[in-house]
């Protein structure tokens, strides 16, 4: 299955990234965001990304101008029926994601693959939400989505051998490695490293080591080419708390209960990176 023209919803650092390879691997990118100057933003950003990189000789000027020149910014959903597949990567609050699926349930084309980027929404729920699914399926990039190899492929239970055939090779086109995984909250990366970047807090808040410390002996010792704490503030340490709430609730288990550390930074607006302090300074 030829998946040629290709539309992306919400241009925020995922979906930039992801319009970003898929217009490098030559498919027709239709971008679309609720907020057209967040759109244009991302248009913006990934032309100076891509001419940045021509210009350091790490792409060929002429595939960077056709990269470029294959994204388009839509201002309607409904310009998603011209396309062969849609990549959701709106924010992670599951009403909103539910009635984007919906929407596009309505707006695609009926054979056109609706995916998500997803860090760990339950698939089922999306599919049946866009009323298609043996079209449904999850397609889990990794930040930023440019240089990180690997992509989670989740099935939810109707997903057809068809969609996860033709994402899989779409994965592969990209240059990427995608790993299939069962639906299940947080799939396998993010629900094996969220308790350990908790652990790891845990770690400082019982004063065992300094923060420095602990993110020293992980990348000297566990070979981790980032420590937990740095990886934290990367995430940002909201971000990081509502993952580990939500695997919590979801996997009924107090082994995924976020340290108190974590809950008072966040109370004090330390949110890593994004705001200069996190369990480092920016
Ligand atoms: P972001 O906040 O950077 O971008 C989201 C964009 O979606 C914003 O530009 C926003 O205006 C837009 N948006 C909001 N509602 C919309 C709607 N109804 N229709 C269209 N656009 C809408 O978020 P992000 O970090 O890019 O995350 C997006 C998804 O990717 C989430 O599901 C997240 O869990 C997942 N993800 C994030 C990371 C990461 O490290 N940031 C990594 C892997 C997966």
């Amino acid at each position: 299955m030829e998946l040629k023209r290709i539309a992306v919803i919400g241009a925020g650092t995922m979906g930039c990234g992801i319009a970003q390879i898929l217009a490098q691997a030559k498919r027709e990118v239709l971008l679309y965001d609720a907020d057209p100057s967040a759109r244009e933003q991302g248009l913006a950003a990934i032309a100076d990304r891509l001419r940045q990189q021509a210009a350091q000789g790490r792409l060929e000027p002429a595939a960077s101008e056709a990269a470029i020149a294959a994204l388009q910014g839509i201002d309607q959903l409904a310009a998603v029926g011209t396309a062969a597949m849609v990549v959701e990567a709106v924010p992670e609050r599951l009403n909103l994601k539910l009635a984007v699926f919906a929407q596009l349930g309505q707006l695609a084309k009926p054979a056109a693959i609706l995916a998500s980027n997803t860090s760990g929404l339950d698939i089922d729920a999306l599919a049946a939400a866009a009323k298609r699914p043996d079209k449904v399926i999850g397609m889990h990039f990794f930040n930023p989505p440019p240089t990180m190899p690997l992509v989670e492929i989740v099935r939810a239970t109707d997903t057809s051998e068809e969609t996860f055939a033709a994402v899989m090779a779409l994965a592969k086109g990209l240059g990427k490695t995608p790993v299939s995984v069962a639906n299940s909250p947080g799939f396998a990366v993010n629900r094996i490293l969220f308790p350990m970047i908790n652990e790891a807090i845990y770690v400082l808040a019982e004063g065992v080591a300094r923060a420095e410390d602990i993110d020293r002996m992980m990348t000297l010792g566990a070979s981790h080419p980032i420590g937990p704490l740095a990886l934290a503030d990367y995430v940002g340490l909201d971000v990081t708390l509502d993952i580990l709430e939500s695997f919590a609730q979801r996997l009924d288990s107090t082994k995924y209960r976020p340290c108190p550390l974590l809950r008072e930074m966040v109370a004090q607006g330390a949110l890593g990176r994004k705001t200069g302090r996190g369990f480092f300074s920016y």
